[in-house]
């Protein structure tokens, strides 16, 4: 993959002339629709006055690109929470008896409205941002766009109801992402309400809470009753101090949309998340594949203010077009540069669509498979530790049926990177990941191409969702 002359004038929305002229200086003589590799492709970027940056080993996007913050600019910000569990163990109860704990909108209540987040100063002074909307659908969405907002998942059970299938998958999914949890136990206001139960459980799912010598918090509440809520904020507090949440708020904005809707008469809005510096009313940003100006900012108390900083969930209005949940938003210098990254992500994404369709997905795997055409499932296996990943390709090797088999492309320690999604895509291969995680490209590329990543941390789930894999191949054929 590399670049065409034509295409790297497109991005940087320069002539395709004027990129001739500059790449004979560099010493290289090509025709517009010459291919160039990506190193050549970024000293023309920088000869241009645009910053580079390399998306992969072969290609370049263009802009963008902020600078690290220093330490000293580095300020203390609020926790961003996302409350997760099974169903009706009290997830809204409890988002909306933590709303109330809010100091700000008066004792009235304040009128609040459904952004998609909101924040709470508690009596303390501190703040908390609350992700609105409950469970791991969402969360998991918005990791697998590349966002990664959650610093902290509250996990509600139900005293009355201990573990339970959702529990489960909410505690994988935040395993998964490495974000700590702090377990709320629910209902505790119910005769049959049995607390020790839910801790000795949650045992069983690799989750030590501190009474059995761990490290996770928990905490006795009822949404209902409202009891013990200040007990859950302090604990929610001190897990953010152990993580030492930092942000620059001097900077230019950058977040991630966390909610997005066309709106009768106010057209499309967004709800961001600022995760560094500050975002301020008039100000140009790419989000997605869109563009837009702020033309307002709007707070969960449908109060109109003028900026908003690190950990702030803030409705903006000024959007060219509907972005999406997941979808990065940064600040950019004017609306050039802004047309010029909405125009080039827009092209990508038209020229990705045709390739996804055109090339098989895991899913075309399976229907050759099924057709007798393929005899194997191929994976590529990244693990945390070599013994975990040892483990791994004995479990699945030996899983195979005389139809098909498991076949291991490629194993190592280390996280998914772009090499392994170019690997697996050009297989049709599942990834699986164990106790790793993708890298932001490599994510990227495979939501991208279609390719899946699978994330775990234990091994029989491996196991079973493979042979699920491997009997829902083979069924049509009986
Ligand atoms: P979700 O599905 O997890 O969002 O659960 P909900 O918040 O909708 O709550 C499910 C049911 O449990 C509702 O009928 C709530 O009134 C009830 N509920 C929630 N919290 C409590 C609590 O602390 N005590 C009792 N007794 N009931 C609760």
């Amino acid at each position: 993959e590399t670049i065409t002359v034509q295409e790297l004038a497109n991005r940087m929305a320069e002539r395709g002339g004027n990129v001739i002229k500059t790449l004979m200086k560099l010493g290289v003589m090509a025709t517009i629709n010459q291919v160039i590799d990506a190193d050549t492709a970024e000293l023309v970027v920088e000869e241009f006055g645009h910053k580079a940056k390399r998306v992969s080993d072969a290609d370049v996007e263009i802009g963008l690109v902020s600078g690290p913050d220093t330490e000293a600019e580095m300020m203390s910000r609020p926790p961003v929470v996302t409350v997760m569990g099974h169903v009706d163990h009290g997830k809204t109860s409890l988002l909306d008896a933590m709303r109330s704990t809010d100091v700000v909108s008066g004792e009235a209540g304040g009128i609040t409205q459904h952004i998609g987040a909101y924040q709470v100063q508690v009596p303390s002074g501190d703040r908390i941002t609350f992700i609105d909307t409950p469970g791991h659908a969402a969360f998991t969405a918005m990791r697998a766009r590349g966002a990664e907002v959650t610093d902290i998942v509250v996990l509600v059970v139900a005293a009355n109801d201990g573990i339970m299938p959702q529990t489960i998958e909410a505690i994988r999914h935040a395993q998964a992402a490495k974000v700590p949890m702090v377990v709320a136990i629910n209902k505790i206001d119910l005769p049959e309400a049995d607390p020790n139960r839910v801790r000795t459980e949650l045992l069983q799912h690799d989750v030590v809470v501190e009474e059995m010598g761990g490290d996770v918090q928990t905490v006795e509440v009822s949404a209902k009753k409202r009891m013990n809520l200040d007990k859950l904020v302090e604990a929610i507090l001190l897990q953010s101090e152990i993580l030492d949440l930092k942000a620059n708020p001097d900077r230019t904005a950058e977040g991630a949309v966390v909610e997005a809707k066309m709106e009768r008469g106010r057209g499309s809005v967004a709800t961001v998340l600022i995760q560094r510096g500050t975002l301020r009313v008039g100000d140009t940003f790419v989000c997605g594949k869109e563009w837009g100006r702020v033309r307002a900012l709007v707070n969960e108390r449908g109060e109109r203010v003028e900026e908003a900083g690190p950990s702030v969930p803030v409705e903006v209005l000024g959007f060219n077009g509907t972005p999406e949940a997941g979808d990065d938003f940064i600040a950019v210098e004017d609306e050039a540069k802004a047309r010029e990254v909405s125009g080039y992500r827009q092209r990508k994404d038209r020229e990705t669509q045709f390739v996804k369709s055109a090339r098989g997905s895991m899913e075309q795997m399976f229907e050759r498979i099924q057709a007798g055409e393929a005899k194997e499932l191929p994976v590529v296996i990244k693990g945390d530790v070599q013994g975990s990943v040892e483990a791994l390709i004995g479990t699945l090797e030996k899983m195979g049926t005389d139809a098909v088999k498991v076949r291991v492309l490629h194993s190592a320690v280390g996280g998914i990177n772009e090499s392994d999604v170019t690997l697996a895509k050009a297989s049709d291969a599942l990834i699986i990941g164990f106790n790793v995680r993708a890298n932001p490209q490599a994510r990227e590329m495979a939501r991208r191409d279609g390719v899946e990543i699978r994330y775990y941390s234990i091994i029989y789930n491996v196991a079973d969702d493979v042979k699920a894999l491997l009997t829902g191949m083979l069924e049509p054929t009986y």
